[in-house]
């Protein structure tokens, strides 16, 4: 049986899995999507026999159903063989009386890795017969844009150009994305705001002219974020293989219920644990850790989606979203596929900056999905009590979700926290929770003192980039972005 793809907001183009993620987002606006996910029960039994790798290769030929088995395996093999420091990918540990499920095991520390190592690999066989060469064009605040140059570096007939603000990033952001190794590679740093630089990355996709000059160099633009299809399906794979490693240590019996609090921006991770539960995995809830950007908070509770609220900088960063792209896919799939309504909504939101949806639709949201808010300052105090109880580090969007999980009332005997970044990510603001001070220090000297005073050690990843050379010292101006990204197409293998 082949599985289709569509859009969020109509039903009449119908795509397979490798063209929606060649495509990325619909041309009408939505995300692509299929209506069978409640029909594709995995066996929970071979689930909680298999390993990481085997569940990938499973979850993976089941949404992915156009690719041969023998091209999913090559992805995972690829994605996961090599470049992860625990042979669980994503180990599961205690937390106390509950569990936390280590997602940051990757080449760049961060849970993003999971997905950004798979997608150049899908992308890559899913060209397969298209002679043209791919070029991804990312912007980012931080964390995806090097996940991105991580995943894509060296993969054959792809480039990728990175876009980052100058020193609007952190010492370590910065560094781990201008030292990135790979001929097809290209970073710059750009004069301006990351609005402005994202701004100019979606008029770049809408240049016709640059188009043309592309087409020239056999040469079309993709791009590499979270709306990406190819980004989602990797993610469901870590809560089937979250249940089977915790049946295989006792802590629970094969069909016993689960809950996961989920650290959130652009409710891209949480989805896919709404997708494992469409699939068969008994989630007993799911709940949706906000910082003060808590527009998602708020709509949990009310129906109401309003991004009129002013934004927030919080030291949770990777959560600092006002609209949450991947709702709409949760919102399809909750109205059972009304392709209309959800075109209404989206309308509202870009016109009115607000909807509501309706109080039938709203009661379904909550029957599986919860929501918890911490402020800074819940925050710090979540990763100084997480350190003096336990002796764990956790980084600060890891601790929203711990903070929010401690205050609320179990929904059963299972809980599990995903952690979404090693602590030295962090290092400056971790330092500050657990020291109660305010902190001068320099990225690298912040590390230093986490260091000595939790006795753990960084990521090899991470200290590594003290006397990695610097490959990428450009600077453009927003003017400049989409030559930079013409000239990087020459470099594509
Ligand atoms: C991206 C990110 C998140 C948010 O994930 P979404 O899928 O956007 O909800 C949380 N924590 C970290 C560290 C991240 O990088």
């Amino acid at each position: 049986m082949s599985t289709f793809y569509h859009s969020t907001r109509s039903t009449h183009k119908l795509l397979t899995s490798k063209q929606a993620i060649l495509t990325g987002i619909a041309p009408d606006g939505g995300l692509f999507i299929c209506d069978t996910l409640a029909k594709k029960h995995l066996d929970l039994q071979s689930v909680c026999n298999n390993s990481f790798m085997q569940n990938a290769e499973l979850v993976l030929s089941t949404l992915l159903d156009d690719f041969t088995p023998g091209e999913i395996e090559n992805c995972v093999k690829a994605a996961y063989g090599t470049g992860f420091d625990s042979d669980a990918i994503t180990p599961i540990t205690t937390l106390g009386n509950s569990w936390m499920l280590k997602l940051w095991h990757g080449p760049t520390s961060a849970f993003k890795d999971i997905a950004l190592q798979m997608l150049p690999q899908l992308m890559s066989v899913s060209r397969q017969g298209d002679s043209r060469n791919v070029m991804i064009v990312t912007a980012t605040s931080g964390d995806t844009g090097k996940a991105a140059l991580a995943g894509f570096a060296n993969v054959p007939g792809i480039g990728i150009t990175v876009f980052y603000p100058e020193g609007k990033v952190s010492d370590v952001q910065r560094l781990q994305m201008i030292t990135q190794t790979g001929s097809n590679v290209c970073v710059s740093a750009v004069r301006g705001n990351f609005d402005d630089i994202q701004t100019q990355v979606k008029n770049i996709f809408a240049n016709h002219k640059l188009a043309d000059d592309l087409a020239a160099q056999n040469t079309v633009l993709s791009s590499a974020n979270s709306i990406n299809i190819g980004r989602l399906v990797p993610q469901v794979v870590y809560y089937f293989d979250a249940y089977a490693q915790l049946v295989r240590s006792g802590a629970l019996t094969l069909g016993d219920p689960l809950e996961f609090f989920v650290p959130t921006g652009n409710f891209g991770d949480v989805l896919a644990g709404y997708f494992a539960k469409l699939m068969g995995l008994p989630v007993a809830k799911l709940t949706v850790a906000s910082n003060v950007n808590d527009v998602l908070y708020d709509f949990i509770r009310t129906g109401i989606y309003d991004r009129r609220r002013s934004f927030n900088k919080t030291i949770s960063p990777s959560m600092d979203i006002l609209v949450s792209s991947n709702l709409e896919r949760l919102l399809y799939l909750l109205s059972d596929g009304n392709c209309e309504l959800i075109s209404n909504y989206m309308t509202q939101l870009t016109k009115q900056g607000f909807y509501q949806i309706s109080d039938e639709l709203l009661a379904k949201l909550q029957e599986t999905f919860a929501c918890g808010r911490a402020d800074d300052t819940q925050t710090r105090a979540a990763i100084h009590t997480t350190w003096t109880n336990e002796k764990i580090l956790i980084d600060t969007h890891t601790a929203v979700a711990v903070s929010v999980m401690n205050e609320a009332k179990p929904n059963c005997d299972c809980r599990v926290v995903l952690s979404t970044a090693n602590a030295y990510k962090f290092s400056t603001d971790v330092l500050e929770a657990l020291t109660g001070k305010a902190c001068t220090l320099s990225g690298f000297e912040a590390m230093d003192a986490l260091q000595d005073i939790t006795n753990t050690t960084a990521p090899q990843m991470l200290s590594k980039l003290r006397t990695a050379a610097v490959l990428h010292p450009e600077i453009c101006s927003i003017e400049d972005m989409d030559c930079v990204v013409s000239s990087a197409c020459e470099k594509i293998l």
